[in-house]
């Protein structure tokens, strides 16, 4: 029984975090393993894997993810019939709730505005719109929207969220399901997207949902960037029913350099950076996970493959 990592950039610094957090354990690259030793493994823990390596796991018994999105792994798992963990880490929750708040302030103290005119040499104050008058709709108040809405509600915004079921999180106006989900973004200011990549939310953020939200609103996308129909958000943005969108995940990453995102003028570019895992924190907590499993083989609560988050 031992351990593969897999990854599709060479992760040096995960080895290192994981083989120090595990120190009883085997744990090797997956292409360090030779075919024999490979079919020895018994757990895989992956950073984004290509599938080819874990193809070459083929006595895996569970898949551990250092990723809190799994949409890629889920057809795999399900092929496989293999149980996926995702990453619960609350300093996950604590770095992108951190990141909600401060792009939300980036655009609701018009900072991209004031970077402009400093370019342009323009004095000139913009209108102040208090937290309070400022309201916010988390898409998903899962593990992360959940934790950007209490740091929003604790910054003095009014605070909505839409999920797939029933949240009581006082302070906030929970809407359900997709028939109110132009309702929960009607009113907002900033709309945030934080819901898993799923077959539902695939293009969730299209032409009628543009069309829902408040002329003149904001995006931000911390989930992924299928979620948002592309040809959609550039109509949107152009004719002005979108302020802003500022966009850290897209569906090819890196963003190549000749996309028009880069240059368009009312869109901020971040590459996949809101919420990076911290690995001496994940590290931790999947070594936890390991250790359990070996004391009991119990699992961890791991990903339902039919609803795919
Ligand atoms: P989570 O705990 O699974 O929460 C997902 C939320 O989305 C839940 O509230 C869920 O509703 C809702 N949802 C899912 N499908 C829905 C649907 N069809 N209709 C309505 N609501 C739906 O996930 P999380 O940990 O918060 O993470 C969310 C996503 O953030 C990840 O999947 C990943 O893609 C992204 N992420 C991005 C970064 C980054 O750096 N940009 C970092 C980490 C994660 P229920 O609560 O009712 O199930």
């Amino acid at each position: 029984m031992s351990i593969a990592f897999a990854s599709r950039q060479p992760a040096p610094a995960w080895l290192d975090a994981l083989r120090a957090a595990l120190p009883e354990e085997s744990l090797r690259e997956v292409g360090e393993l030779s075919d024999s030793e490979a079919a020895t493994v018994d757990i895989a823990i992956v950073a984004d894997p290509d599938p080819a390596q874990l193809a070459r796991l083929t006595s895996i018994k569970w898949i551990h993810s250092v990723w809190a999105g799994v949409e890629r792994l889920v057809p795999l798992a399900r092929e496989r019939a293999l149980p996926l963990v995702r990453l619960h880490d609350p300093e996950l929750a604590r770095t992108m709730a951190e990141a909600v708040l401060a792009w939300t302030y980036y655009l609701q103290r018009d900072m991209r505005a004031y970077a402009a005119n400093q370019r342009a040499a323009v004095w000139q104050p913009r209108p102040y719109r208090v937290p309070s008058e400022t309201t916010v709709t988390l898409v998903g108040l899962g593990e992360l929207g959940s934790a950007a809405a209490a740091r929003l509600l604790d910054a003095g915004f009014r605070v909505r969220g839409w999920s797939r079921t029933q949240k009581h999180i006082p302070g906030v106006e929970c809407y359900v399901g997709l028939s109110v989900l132009g309702t929960s973004i009607a009113k907002a200011d900033i709309v945030v997207l934080l819901v898993p990549l799923t077959p539902e939310t695939k293009g969730l953020f299209n032409t009628s949902t543009f069309a829902a939200m408040k002329r003149g609103a904001s995006l931000i996308n911390f989930a992924r960037g299928a979620v948002i129909a592309r040809d959609a958000l550039f109509d949107a943005l152009n004719s002005g029913q979108l302020q802003h969108a500022v966009l850290d995940v897209f569906e090819q990453e890196p963003l190549p350099a000749d996309d028009p995102f880069w240059r368009h003028p009312a869109v901020t570019v971040l590459p996949h950076i809101s919420a990076p895992t911290n690995r001496r924190t994940a590290a931790k907590i999947v070594a936890e996970n390991i250790r359990r499993y070996r004391a009991d083989a119990g699992l961890p609560e791991f990903v339902d493959l039919e609803r795919g988050y």
